[in-house]
């Protein structure tokens, strides 16, 4: 047992962080009742918190610890940058040795013509810069009201005002009056939950074809792109039917918008190459990119723009746009070892090539568990639907998320961090996880699911 304890004791820190520090995605007055856990360090893929427990991180913090914990290197990379320049602007006709270094390396790494980078510190914030880059674009075209983005329910695209009205969550939606104008949500391809009678193929049909109705019925000259993850993540991990991408390709061919592909977690590996977009064959012309770009160990995102949209722009005067730490010298530095350490030591091949057969064959084994109705897994993430009817695709007679938050209180007594999205179980693990890794994932996940399913038969949830 890890046993640093050069920190206050527990209870103190609870009471101190219940006092002053407001939490993301939190009901605070029930979190300070409770304390939250504290992580004090971290190594590999578990988490070590206050008290000495370890944890397995099966969500690589929030899908973005991609090489996983306590890499030296990046903490070097930072050390060096900050003592040569630890800050300089890209503003006013000026760069620097890491903006140059990672751009041209971005331009490599990301498929098709998206040759250009500009840089953010966020998901969120990419995605701002997204909206602002494509109705600058069309304004540039002589086309100032194709100014809708089209997107889709469920989806996450951040949490800044812009991006939240991008995101199709009705929660976030529910608050401080979202969204914006000018956008426009089509439905999800999420099967399970709602493809009714239909074949996966035919409902990823079906659903991608809204994109055509929406452009059809919002007007050509006035829709400006159309934004989508390559699976959704914190929708619940929805791995969209086969027929979805390429149908959605061809509309964005056969229509004059804008394709935004938001790789913020698909990115950097984790559905088993290096983007969502070499998977799905999507074409993008603007990806935004944050998380795994350096394994969450600096902030920093960016959206990679293609070479036409970039001329464009480039050709518009001044892009009246950009934050005090785009292209911040330590995260880009961080950023460019993360990536060394990504395609040196082959972690993506290796995810591959190994272990996302091997996550693939464990985890869909978890279907023929009593409560599971579906398991998907594509590359290192991966989802299962619990339900009490596992034929009809049935959702429990309770609150949506009941049994999800009761398999995730398990998840933690059986030292797995495995989050819940309504009654979906979902992980997003770091992709240096070994085989001997997925055992004891699986061995955790089942445990807890099936400690779940009794609790939940016990409290008559199934009916
Ligand atoms: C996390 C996430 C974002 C937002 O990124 P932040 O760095 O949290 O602002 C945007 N898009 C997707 C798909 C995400 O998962």
């Amino acid at each position: 047992m890890n046993m640093i304890t050069n920190h206050p004791p527990t209870k103190e820190l609870q009471e101190l962080d219940a006092a002053h520090h407001m939490h993301p995605f939190t009901a605070g007055a029930e979190l300070a009742a409770k304390g939250a856990r504290v992580i004090t360090s971290a190594k590999g893929v578990t988490l070590t918190d206050s008290e000495g427990v370890e944890l397995m991180d099966a969500m690589a913090g929030l899908w973005c610890v991609n090489i996983g914990y306590g890499r030296h290197e990046l903490a070097e990379a930072a050390a060096r940058q900050m003592r040569e320049l630890p800050y300089y602007n890209t503003f006013f006709q000026t760069t620097h040795v890491p903006a140059v270094a990672l751009a041209t390396k971005l331009a490599e790494l990301v498929p098709g013509d998206l040759n250009q980078v500009f840089y953010g510190c966020s998901g969120s914030d990419a995605n701002d810069t997204n909206i602002r880059l494509v109705r600058h674009y069309w304004a540039a075209k002589g086309k100032p009201d194709k100014k809708v983005i089209i997107s889709r329910k469920n989806a996450y695209h951040g949490s800044t005002v812009a991006a939240a009205s991008l995101g199709g969550m009705s929660a976030m939606h529910a608050q401080g009056g979202l969204p914006i104008p000018d956008i426009h949500h089509i439905d999800e391809p999420n099967w399970y939950a709602q493809g009714g009678d239909l074949s996966p193929e035919e409902f990823g049909l079906e659903r991608a074809r809204q994109l055509e109705q929406a452009i059809a019925e919002i007007g050509e000259d006035r829709v400006a792109a159309f934004i989508a993850e390559p699976i959704q993540g914190a929708g619940g991990v929805i791995i969209p039917p086969e027929t979805y991408w390429p149908e959605i390709q061809r509309i964005c061919d056969a229509h004059e918008i804008l394709l935004i592909a938001d790789e913020v977690i698909c990115g950097f590996g984790r559905t088993g190459n290096w983007f969502g977009c070499d998977t799905f064959n999507i074409r993008p012309d603007i990806m935004t990119i944050a998380k795994g770009l350096s394994s969450g160990y600096a902030p920093i995102g960016g959206s990679m723009v293609s070479d036409e949209v970039a001329e464009v722009i480039a050709n518009a005067g001044d892009f009246n746009h950009g934050y005090t730490y785009s292209a911040h010298p330590v995260s880009a530095a961080v950023a460019l070892e993360n990536l060394r350490i990504l395609e040196e030591e082959k972690i993506v091949d290796t995810v591959r090539d190994v272990t996302a057969p091997y996550l693939a064959e464990r985890w869909t084994e978890l279907a023929d568990h009593p409560m599971i109705g579906e398991a998907k897994v594509c590359g290192m993430v991966a989802s299962v639907a619990m339900s009490p009817d596992k034929a009809n695709r049935a959702p429990f007679q309770a609150p949506a998320g009941t049994i999800g938050l009761m398999c995730r209180d398990r998840c933690f007594e059986n030292k797995l961090v495995m989050r819940h999205v309504g009654d979906r179980m979902i992980i997003s693990p770091p992709l240096i996880l070994t085989k001997d890794d997925i055992d004891t994932l699986m061995d955790r996940a089942y445990r807890s699911i099936d400690e779940a399913y009794l609790l939940a038969k016990k409290e008559g949830l199934f009916k």
